[in-house]
């Protein structure tokens, strides 16, 4: 992923001041993950990539072959005319490596955001930014909402007796 993903692109920057503005905090670039998510939001178990339309192919219709017609050009992904063979199949190869990379994550526990890039471009970027916020914010909620169930099922049954035991010594 290190030869398509350059550092510090401006679509990345984008994503990086909007949520830091909207009080979130990351790591950048973990080695550590496959596909070296751009942003890693520990807290949440979230990792964030912010794809460019073009190397990642978005909205691209792929076919199972890398015939020149295997590929349809999307709105913001328009596949260059000349070597075009090579292009269906050099994307075609980033969007399963893509693919595989989130499926990896989710088998490790990740939640994983994808931003496209034409997702950032105004007038979407402010309101993109508040979704990427309020996923993050669900994801927090439903986690932290699994242990506040799990936890009174708990306590009855250990706690209670225990409690009982506790004033019957004192009687
Ligand atoms: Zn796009």
């Amino acid at each position: 992923m290190s030869a398509i993903r350059s550092k510090d692109t401006k679509p990345e920057m984008i994503v990086r001041r909007g949520l830091w503005k909207r009080g979130f905090r990351y790591r950048l670039n973990d080695r550590r993950l496959p596909g070296h998510p751009d942003l890693v939001l520990r807290k949440y178990r979230t990792c964030i990539f912010v794809n460019g339309c073009f190397w990642h192919g978005h909205n691209v219709n792929i076919q199972p072959d890398n015939s020149p017609s295997a590929l349809e050009n999307s709105a913001c992904c328009k596949i260059p005319r000349t070597n075009r063979e090579f292009w269906v199949a050099k994307i075609r190869r980033n969007k399963e490596r893509d693919k595989e990379e989130l499926k990896q994550l989710a088998t490790m526990g990740w939640h994983c955001i994808t931003v496209w890039e034409c997702e950032l471009k105004s007038p979407r970027r402010e309101s993109t930014l508040d979704s990427i916020a309020f996923t993050l914010n669900h994801i927090w909620l439903q986690d932290h909402h699994a242990k506040v169930v799990t936890y009174p099922s708990i306590a009855e049954e250990d706690i209670l007796p225990m409690a009982a035991e506790d004033e019957a010594g004192y009687e």
